[in-house]
Protein backbone atom coordinates (compact mmCIF):
# COMPACT_ATOMS: atom_id res chain seq x y z
CA UNK A 1 0.00 0.00 0.00
CA UNK A 2 1.04 3.39 -1.17
CA UNK A 3 2.19 5.97 1.86
CA UNK A 4 -0.52 8.18 0.11
CA UNK A 5 -3.03 5.73 0.40
CA UNK A 6 -2.45 5.20 4.71
CA UNK A 7 -2.56 9.21 4.94
CA UNK A 8 -5.90 9.31 3.42
CA UNK A 9 -7.35 7.36 6.04
CA UNK A 10 -6.13 9.86 8.38
CA UNK A 11 -8.30 12.85 9.40
CA UNK A 12 -7.75 16.15 8.72
CA UNK A 13 -7.80 18.69 11.40
CA UNK A 14 -11.12 20.26 9.69
CA UNK A 15 -12.81 16.72 9.86
CA UNK A 16 -11.45 15.53 13.29
CA UNK A 17 -13.06 18.79 14.65
CA UNK A 18 -16.45 17.93 13.21
CA UNK A 19 -15.93 14.48 14.98
CA UNK A 20 -15.44 16.52 18.12
CA UNK A 21 -18.30 18.47 17.76
CA UNK A 22 -21.11 15.96 16.64
CA UNK A 23 -19.75 13.86 19.18
CA UNK A 24 -19.86 16.55 22.15
CA UNK A 25 -23.50 17.19 20.76
CA UNK A 26 -24.75 13.49 20.81
CA UNK A 27 -23.35 12.91 23.85
CA UNK A 28 -24.77 15.77 25.53
CA UNK A 29 -28.09 16.76 23.64
CA UNK A 30 -28.90 13.20 22.26
CA UNK A 31 -28.05 10.39 24.44
CA UNK A 32 -30.02 12.12 27.20
CA UNK A 33 -33.18 13.01 25.15
CA UNK A 34 -32.95 9.18 23.35
CA UNK A 35 -35.11 6.87 25.68
CA UNK A 36 -37.52 9.93 25.87
CA UNK A 37 -38.06 9.93 22.63
CA UNK A 38 -37.54 6.03 22.06
CA UNK A 39 -40.51 5.56 24.48
CA UNK A 40 -42.91 8.47 23.13
CA UNK A 41 -42.05 7.26 19.40
CA UNK A 42 -41.79 10.63 18.17
CA UNK A 43 -38.87 12.42 16.45
CA UNK A 44 -37.32 15.23 18.22
CA UNK A 45 -38.08 18.19 16.58
CA UNK A 46 -36.12 20.20 18.50
CA UNK A 47 -32.59 18.17 18.43
CA UNK A 48 -33.66 18.07 14.28
CA UNK A 49 -33.55 21.78 14.44
CA UNK A 50 -30.69 21.56 16.75
CA UNK A 51 -28.27 19.48 13.95
CA UNK A 52 -29.80 21.79 11.01
CA UNK A 53 -28.76 24.75 12.80
CA UNK A 54 -25.26 22.71 13.61
CA UNK A 55 -25.15 22.41 9.15
CA UNK A 56 -24.80 18.91 9.48
CA UNK A 57 -27.65 18.50 7.01
CA UNK A 58 -26.19 20.49 4.45
CA UNK A 59 -22.88 18.92 4.62
CA UNK A 60 -22.22 17.63 0.97
CA UNK A 61 -23.95 20.00 -0.61
CA UNK A 62 -22.51 23.43 -2.69
CA UNK A 63 -23.08 26.83 -0.53
CA UNK A 64 -25.17 27.95 -3.26
CA UNK A 65 -27.68 25.63 -2.16
CA UNK A 66 -27.68 26.68 1.11
CA UNK A 67 -25.07 23.70 2.00
CA UNK A 68 -21.63 23.98 3.96
CA UNK A 69 -19.88 22.88 0.60
CA UNK A 70 -18.08 20.17 2.29
CA UNK A 71 -17.96 16.39 1.54
CA UNK A 72 -20.18 13.52 1.79
CA UNK A 73 -17.48 11.37 3.59
CA UNK A 74 -17.54 14.24 6.43
CA UNK A 75 -21.70 13.21 6.33
CA UNK A 76 -20.54 9.71 7.08
CA UNK A 77 -18.55 11.00 10.38
CA UNK A 78 -21.37 13.31 11.53
CA UNK A 79 -23.79 10.49 10.75
CA UNK A 80 -21.42 7.86 12.86
CA UNK A 81 -21.05 10.16 16.06
CA UNK A 82 -25.16 10.17 16.24
CA UNK A 83 -25.42 6.85 15.65
CA UNK A 84 -23.21 6.27 18.61
CA UNK A 85 -25.91 7.30 20.95
CA UNK A 86 -29.24 6.89 18.61
CA UNK A 87 -29.45 5.30 15.65
CA UNK A 88 -33.28 7.06 15.16
CA UNK A 89 -31.83 10.14 15.13
CA UNK A 90 -28.04 9.08 12.67
CA UNK A 91 -30.72 7.14 10.21
CA UNK A 92 -32.83 10.96 9.83
CA UNK A 93 -30.00 12.14 9.04
CA UNK A 94 -28.39 9.59 7.18
CA UNK A 95 -31.90 9.18 4.90
CA UNK A 96 -32.69 13.38 4.87
CA UNK A 97 -29.52 13.53 2.91
CA UNK A 98 -28.50 10.60 1.19
CA UNK A 99 -31.98 9.19 0.10
CA UNK A 100 -33.83 12.73 0.47
CA UNK A 101 -31.76 15.22 -0.82
CA UNK A 102 -29.07 13.53 -2.69
CA UNK A 103 -31.00 12.58 -5.73
CA UNK A 104 -32.83 16.42 -5.71
CA UNK A 105 -28.92 17.50 -5.86
CA UNK A 106 -27.82 14.66 -8.27
CA UNK A 107 -30.24 14.28 -10.90
CA UNK A 108 -32.69 17.68 -10.39
CA UNK A 109 -32.61 20.84 -12.62
CA UNK A 110 -31.53 24.11 -11.61
CA UNK A 111 -34.88 25.09 -10.44
CA UNK A 112 -35.92 21.80 -8.30
CA UNK A 113 -32.25 22.26 -7.02
CA UNK A 114 -33.22 26.02 -5.95
CA UNK A 115 -36.81 24.97 -4.78
CA UNK A 116 -35.60 22.26 -2.60
CA UNK A 117 -32.38 21.75 -1.27
CA UNK A 118 -32.20 25.14 0.74
CA UNK A 119 -34.97 23.63 2.86
CA UNK A 120 -33.47 20.23 2.71
CA UNK A 121 -30.21 21.39 3.49
CA UNK A 122 -30.71 23.59 6.14
CA UNK A 123 -32.98 20.63 8.29
CA UNK A 124 -35.77 22.98 7.95
CA UNK A 125 -37.62 20.15 5.78
CA UNK A 126 -36.56 16.96 5.19
CA UNK A 127 -37.23 14.66 2.13
CA UNK A 128 -38.09 10.72 1.48
CA UNK A 129 -36.84 8.41 -1.44
CA UNK A 130 -39.86 6.17 -1.89
CA UNK A 131 -38.72 3.11 -4.16
CA UNK A 132 -39.87 0.01 -1.68
CA UNK A 133 -43.28 -1.50 -2.46
CA UNK A 134 -45.11 -4.69 -1.20
CA UNK A 135 -43.58 -6.85 -3.96
CA UNK A 136 -40.49 -4.87 -5.02
CA UNK A 137 -38.26 -4.46 -2.12
CA UNK A 138 -34.75 -6.61 -3.11
CA UNK A 139 -36.08 -6.30 -6.57
CA UNK A 140 -36.69 -3.16 -6.67
CA UNK A 141 -37.22 -3.12 -10.45
CA UNK A 142 -40.40 -4.62 -10.04
CA UNK A 143 -41.80 -1.34 -9.02
CA UNK A 144 -45.80 -1.60 -9.77
CA UNK A 145 -46.68 2.30 -8.99
CA UNK A 146 -47.40 3.72 -12.06
CA UNK A 147 -47.36 7.28 -13.60
CA UNK A 148 -48.35 8.47 -17.10
CA UNK A 149 -48.20 11.88 -18.49
CA UNK A 150 -51.60 13.44 -19.10
CA UNK A 151 -51.00 16.89 -20.78
CA UNK A 152 -48.44 18.52 -18.50
CA UNK A 153 -48.90 16.74 -15.89
CA UNK A 154 -48.31 12.68 -14.30
CA UNK A 155 -50.69 11.18 -12.43
CA UNK A 156 -49.57 8.23 -10.09
CA UNK A 157 -51.27 5.37 -8.67
CA UNK A 158 -49.46 2.79 -6.59
CA UNK A 159 -48.48 2.23 -2.62
CA UNK A 160 -45.05 2.68 -1.74
CA UNK A 161 -43.86 1.45 2.06
CA UNK A 162 -41.39 1.43 4.74
CA UNK A 163 -40.26 5.04 3.36
CA UNK A 164 -38.08 6.75 5.97
CA UNK A 165 -38.89 10.31 6.99
CA UNK A 166 -42.18 10.18 4.68
CA UNK A 167 -44.50 11.78 7.36
CA UNK A 168 -42.87 13.90 9.79
CA UNK A 169 -44.18 17.41 10.48
CA UNK A 170 -41.27 18.52 8.45
CA UNK A 171 -41.30 16.85 5.60
CA UNK A 172 -42.02 18.28 2.14
CA UNK A 173 -41.65 15.64 -0.37
CA UNK A 174 -41.20 12.18 -1.38
CA UNK A 175 -39.40 11.24 -4.61
CA UNK A 176 -41.19 7.82 -5.84
CA UNK A 177 -40.23 5.84 -8.56
CA UNK A 178 -43.09 4.70 -10.70
CA UNK A 179 -43.11 2.85 -14.46
CA UNK A 180 -43.85 5.17 -17.00
CA UNK A 181 -43.47 2.95 -19.88
CA UNK A 182 -42.20 -0.84 -21.20
CA UNK A 183 -40.84 -2.09 -24.07
CA UNK A 184 -40.08 -5.40 -25.33
CA UNK A 185 -36.48 -7.16 -25.11
CA UNK A 186 -34.85 -8.93 -27.84
CA UNK A 187 -35.55 -12.16 -25.93
CA UNK A 188 -39.87 -11.29 -25.83
CA UNK A 189 -39.33 -10.30 -22.31
CA UNK A 190 -40.56 -7.24 -21.03
CA UNK A 191 -38.25 -4.44 -19.53
CA UNK A 192 -39.90 -1.64 -17.40
CA UNK A 193 -39.25 1.87 -18.20
CA UNK A 194 -38.82 3.27 -14.01
CA UNK A 195 -38.78 7.31 -13.85
CA UNK A 196 -37.79 9.00 -10.65
CA UNK A 197 -41.08 11.99 -9.85
CA UNK A 198 -41.37 14.01 -6.85
CA UNK A 199 -44.02 14.38 -4.78
CA UNK A 200 -44.94 17.26 -2.51
CA UNK A 201 -46.30 16.55 0.61
CA UNK A 202 -50.20 17.24 0.70
CA UNK A 203 -50.51 16.91 -2.75
CA UNK A 204 -54.15 15.62 -3.06
CA UNK A 205 -54.02 11.58 -3.60
CA UNK A 206 -50.77 11.24 -1.54
CA UNK A 207 -52.04 9.83 1.33
CA UNK A 208 -49.47 8.68 4.10
CA UNK A 209 -50.48 6.27 6.24
CA UNK A 210 -49.80 5.61 9.97
CA UNK A 211 -46.84 4.74 10.97
CA UNK A 212 -45.46 1.49 11.27
CA UNK A 213 -45.38 -0.15 14.86
CA UNK A 214 -41.57 -1.11 14.81
CA UNK A 215 -39.00 -3.53 16.59
CA UNK A 216 -37.03 -0.66 16.78
CA UNK A 217 -35.48 2.66 15.42
CA UNK A 218 -38.96 4.18 17.14
CA UNK A 219 -38.14 7.77 17.02
CA UNK A 220 -37.53 7.09 13.29
CA UNK A 221 -40.65 8.42 11.41
CA UNK A 222 -41.57 5.33 8.87
CA UNK A 223 -44.79 5.08 6.53
CA UNK A 224 -46.62 2.85 4.10
CA UNK A 225 -47.83 5.70 1.36
CA UNK A 226 -50.82 5.80 -0.78
CA UNK A 227 -50.94 7.37 -4.20
CA UNK A 228 -54.36 7.83 -6.06
CA UNK A 229 -54.72 9.63 -9.14
CA UNK A 230 -51.86 12.18 -7.61
CA UNK A 231 -51.43 15.19 -10.06
CA UNK A 232 -48.10 16.60 -9.83
CA UNK A 233 -46.80 18.57 -12.90
CA UNK A 234 -44.70 17.15 -15.07
CA UNK A 235 -41.82 19.40 -14.50
CA UNK A 236 -41.50 17.35 -11.10
CA UNK A 237 -39.63 14.71 -13.70
CA UNK A 238 -36.63 13.73 -11.90
CA UNK A 239 -33.70 13.22 -14.11
CA UNK A 240 -34.30 12.04 -17.48
CA UNK A 241 -37.22 9.80 -17.72
CA UNK A 242 -36.61 5.70 -17.78
CA UNK A 243 -33.27 6.73 -16.01
CA UNK A 244 -35.06 6.31 -12.70
CA UNK A 245 -33.69 2.90 -12.18
CA UNK A 246 -29.94 4.04 -13.07
CA UNK A 247 -30.70 6.54 -10.48
CA UNK A 248 -31.90 4.94 -7.56
CA UNK A 249 -28.95 2.25 -7.97
CA UNK A 250 -26.38 5.42 -7.53
CA UNK A 251 -28.68 7.12 -5.26
CA UNK A 252 -28.51 3.57 -2.87
CA UNK A 253 -24.77 2.97 -3.92
CA UNK A 254 -23.75 6.27 -2.34
CA UNK A 255 -26.42 5.63 0.39
CA UNK A 256 -25.08 2.39 1.84
CA UNK A 257 -21.65 4.07 2.82
CA UNK A 258 -23.27 6.52 5.30
CA UNK A 259 -25.86 3.49 6.04
CA UNK A 260 -22.07 1.91 6.90
CA UNK A 261 -21.09 4.70 8.65
CA UNK A 262 -24.21 4.44 11.12
CA UNK A 263 -23.46 0.77 11.50
CA UNK A 264 -19.95 1.73 12.67
CA UNK A 265 -21.49 4.50 15.21
CA UNK A 266 -23.71 2.12 16.81
CA UNK A 267 -21.03 -0.79 16.72
CA UNK A 268 -18.86 1.74 18.62
CA UNK A 269 -21.83 2.52 20.99
CA UNK A 270 -22.13 -0.73 21.91
CA UNK A 271 -18.38 -1.34 22.40
CA UNK A 272 -18.36 1.82 24.65
CA UNK A 273 -21.09 1.67 26.91
CA UNK A 274 -19.82 -2.35 27.56
CA UNK A 275 -16.40 -1.56 28.44
CA UNK A 276 -17.71 0.88 30.91
CA UNK A 277 -19.84 -1.25 32.30
CA UNK A 278 -17.16 -4.01 32.37
CA UNK A 279 -14.58 -1.74 34.33
CA UNK A 280 -16.95 -0.84 36.95
CA UNK A 281 -19.63 -4.14 37.62
CA UNK A 282 -18.54 -6.36 40.00
CA UNK A 283 -19.16 -9.55 40.24
CA UNK A 284 -17.37 -12.38 42.99
CA UNK A 285 -15.98 -9.60 44.43
CA UNK A 286 -14.07 -8.07 41.27
CA UNK A 287 -14.94 -5.91 38.18
CA UNK A 288 -16.39 -8.57 35.29
CA UNK A 289 -13.67 -7.31 32.83
CA UNK A 290 -10.84 -8.93 34.88
CA UNK A 291 -12.49 -12.51 33.44
CA UNK A 292 -10.55 -12.84 30.06
CA UNK A 293 -13.69 -14.22 28.53
CA UNK A 294 -15.20 -11.23 28.74
CA UNK A 295 -12.30 -9.08 27.93
CA UNK A 296 -11.59 -11.18 24.87
CA UNK A 297 -15.06 -10.58 24.09
CA UNK A 298 -14.84 -6.88 24.28
CA UNK A 299 -11.40 -7.05 21.93
CA UNK A 300 -14.02 -9.05 19.59
CA UNK A 301 -16.41 -5.84 19.51
CA UNK A 302 -12.81 -3.60 18.52
CA UNK A 303 -11.89 -5.64 16.22
CA UNK A 304 -15.62 -5.70 14.63
CA UNK A 305 -15.77 -2.04 14.80
CA UNK A 306 -12.02 -1.34 13.54
CA UNK A 307 -13.23 -3.52 10.90
CA UNK A 308 -15.86 -1.62 10.01
CA UNK A 309 -14.85 2.04 9.90
CA UNK A 310 -11.61 1.03 8.03
CA UNK A 311 -14.60 -0.13 5.30
CA UNK A 312 -16.73 2.66 5.16
CA UNK A 313 -13.63 5.33 5.25
CA UNK A 314 -12.45 3.37 2.40
CA UNK A 315 -15.65 3.56 0.22
CA UNK A 316 -16.13 6.84 1.15
CA UNK A 317 -12.95 8.12 0.25
CA UNK A 318 -13.13 6.21 -3.44
CA UNK A 319 -16.87 7.86 -3.41
CA UNK A 320 -15.64 11.86 -3.04
CA UNK A 321 -12.47 11.21 -5.21
CA UNK A 322 -14.58 9.91 -8.01
CA UNK A 323 -13.22 6.34 -8.31
CA UNK A 324 -15.36 3.18 -8.40
CA UNK A 325 -16.90 1.89 -4.96
CA UNK A 326 -19.83 0.25 -5.72
CA UNK A 327 -18.03 -3.13 -4.04
CA UNK A 328 -16.81 -1.10 -1.31
CA UNK A 329 -19.88 0.00 -0.19
CA UNK A 330 -21.31 -3.45 -0.25
CA UNK A 331 -18.49 -4.74 1.92
CA UNK A 332 -18.61 -1.66 4.41
CA UNK A 333 -22.86 -2.50 4.68
CA UNK A 334 -22.54 -5.35 5.40
CA UNK A 335 -19.53 -5.63 7.81
CA UNK A 336 -20.45 -2.64 9.43
CA UNK A 337 -24.60 -3.93 10.39
CA UNK A 338 -22.91 -7.38 11.03
CA UNK A 339 -20.22 -5.64 13.54
CA UNK A 340 -23.65 -3.51 15.17
CA UNK A 341 -25.75 -6.38 15.21
CA UNK A 342 -22.89 -8.94 17.13
CA UNK A 343 -21.90 -5.87 19.09
CA UNK A 344 -25.52 -5.21 20.49
CA UNK A 345 -25.46 -8.96 21.07
CA UNK A 346 -22.60 -8.70 22.95
CA UNK A 347 -23.29 -5.70 24.91
CA UNK A 348 -26.26 -6.90 26.24
CA UNK A 349 -24.70 -9.95 27.63
CA UNK A 350 -22.10 -8.21 29.15
CA UNK A 351 -24.95 -5.93 31.15
CA UNK A 352 -26.98 -9.17 32.13
CA UNK A 353 -30.35 -8.50 33.22
CA UNK A 354 -29.87 -4.60 33.19
CA UNK A 355 -28.91 -5.09 29.09
CA UNK A 356 -32.69 -6.26 28.86
CA UNK A 357 -33.93 -2.99 30.40
CA UNK A 358 -35.26 -0.18 27.79
CA UNK A 359 -33.98 2.32 29.54
CA UNK A 360 -30.52 0.96 29.18
CA UNK A 361 -28.71 2.04 25.25
CA UNK A 362 -27.41 -1.20 24.81
CA UNK A 363 -31.00 -2.58 24.83
CA UNK A 364 -32.12 -0.21 22.34
CA UNK A 365 -29.20 -1.07 20.26
CA UNK A 366 -30.10 -4.64 20.57
CA UNK A 367 -33.70 -3.43 18.81
CA UNK A 368 -32.46 -1.04 16.27
CA UNK A 369 -29.36 -3.12 15.09
CA UNK A 370 -31.13 -5.43 13.30
CA UNK A 371 -32.64 -3.11 10.65
CA UNK A 372 -28.97 -2.38 9.46
CA UNK A 373 -28.64 -5.91 7.94
CA UNK A 374 -32.24 -5.41 6.38
CA UNK A 375 -32.59 -1.48 5.65
CA UNK A 376 -31.08 0.06 1.53
CA UNK A 377 -30.26 -3.56 0.63
CA UNK A 378 -29.73 -6.59 2.98
CA UNK A 379 -27.02 -8.01 3.38
CA UNK A 380 -28.12 -10.76 1.19
CA UNK A 381 -28.19 -8.39 -1.70
CA UNK A 382 -25.18 -6.93 -0.90
CA UNK A 383 -23.37 -10.25 -1.44
CA UNK A 384 -25.41 -10.39 -4.62
CA UNK A 385 -23.44 -7.14 -5.55
CA UNK A 386 -20.24 -7.88 -4.42
CA UNK A 387 -20.24 -11.57 -5.76
CA UNK A 388 -21.11 -9.38 -8.99
CA UNK A 389 -18.75 -7.00 -8.89
CA UNK A 390 -16.55 -10.41 -8.64
CA UNK A 391 -17.74 -11.58 -11.97
CA UNK A 392 -20.66 -14.09 -10.88
CA UNK A 393 -24.27 -13.57 -12.48
CA UNK A 394 -26.05 -12.99 -9.33
CA UNK A 395 -29.12 -11.24 -10.08
CA UNK A 396 -31.87 -13.99 -10.09
C1 LIG B 1 -37.21 0.78 9.07
C2 LIG B 1 -37.10 0.69 7.59
C3 LIG B 1 -36.88 1.84 6.84
C4 LIG B 1 -36.86 1.77 5.45
N1 LIG B 1 -36.73 2.92 4.71
C5 LIG B 1 -36.89 2.88 3.36
C6 LIG B 1 -36.93 4.08 2.57
O1 LIG B 1 -36.76 5.19 3.08
N2 LIG B 1 -37.16 3.97 1.23
C7 LIG B 1 -37.35 2.77 0.62
O2 LIG B 1 -37.58 2.74 -0.59
N3 LIG B 1 -37.29 1.59 1.33
C8 LIG B 1 -37.07 1.63 2.68
N4 LIG B 1 -37.05 0.47 3.42
C9 LIG B 1 -37.24 -0.80 2.73
C10 LIG B 1 -35.99 -1.69 2.70
O3 LIG B 1 -35.03 -1.15 1.83
C11 LIG B 1 -36.47 -3.09 2.31
O4 LIG B 1 -37.16 -3.62 3.42
C12 LIG B 1 -35.33 -4.00 1.91
O5 LIG B 1 -34.78 -3.57 0.70
C13 LIG B 1 -35.78 -5.46 1.76
O6 LIG B 1 -36.91 -5.56 0.98
P1 LIG B 1 -38.16 -6.43 1.50
O7 LIG B 1 -38.45 -5.97 2.88
O8 LIG B 1 -39.24 -6.37 0.50
O9 LIG B 1 -37.61 -7.92 1.58
P2 LIG B 1 -37.63 -9.02 0.39
O10 LIG B 1 -37.07 -8.43 -0.86
O11 LIG B 1 -38.98 -9.61 0.33
O12 LIG B 1 -36.60 -10.09 0.94
C14 LIG B 1 -36.96 -11.01 1.99
C15 LIG B 1 -35.70 -11.79 2.36
O13 LIG B 1 -35.26 -12.54 1.23
C16 LIG B 1 -33.90 -12.24 0.95
N5 LIG B 1 -33.69 -12.34 -0.51
C17 LIG B 1 -34.38 -11.71 -1.48
N6 LIG B 1 -33.92 -12.07 -2.69
C18 LIG B 1 -32.91 -12.94 -2.47
C19 LIG B 1 -32.02 -13.68 -3.32
N7 LIG B 1 -32.07 -13.58 -4.65
N8 LIG B 1 -31.09 -14.49 -2.75
C20 LIG B 1 -31.03 -14.59 -1.39
N9 LIG B 1 -31.84 -13.92 -0.54
C21 LIG B 1 -32.76 -13.12 -1.08
C22 LIG B 1 -33.71 -10.83 1.47
O14 LIG B 1 -32.35 -10.55 1.74
C23 LIG B 1 -34.54 -10.89 2.74
O15 LIG B 1 -33.79 -11.48 3.77
C24 LIG B 1 -37.01 0.51 4.81
C25 LIG B 1 -37.20 -0.64 5.57
C26 LIG B 1 -37.26 -0.56 6.93
C27 LIG B 1 -37.51 -1.83 7.72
Amino acid sequence: MSTTTLQSLQLTDEQQTLVNTVREFADTVVAPAAYEYDTKRELPYDIIAQMGEMGLFGLPFPEQYGGRGKDYFQLCLAVEQLGRVDQSIGVTLEAGVGLGAMPIYRSGSEAQKAEHLPDLASGRHLAGFGLTEAEAGSDAGATQTTARLEGDEWVINGTKQFITNSGTQITKLVTVTAVTGESTRPDGSVKKELTAIIVPNGTPGFVVEPAYDKVGWHTSDTHPLTLTEVRVPAANLLGERGRGFANFIQTLDEGRVAFAALATGAAQGCLEEAMRYAKSRNVFGRPIGSNQHIAFQIARMESRVHMARLAYYDAALKLVNGQPFKKEASLAKMISSEAAMENARMATQIFGGYGFMNANPVARHYRDSKVLELGEGSTEVQLMIIARELGFDTFR
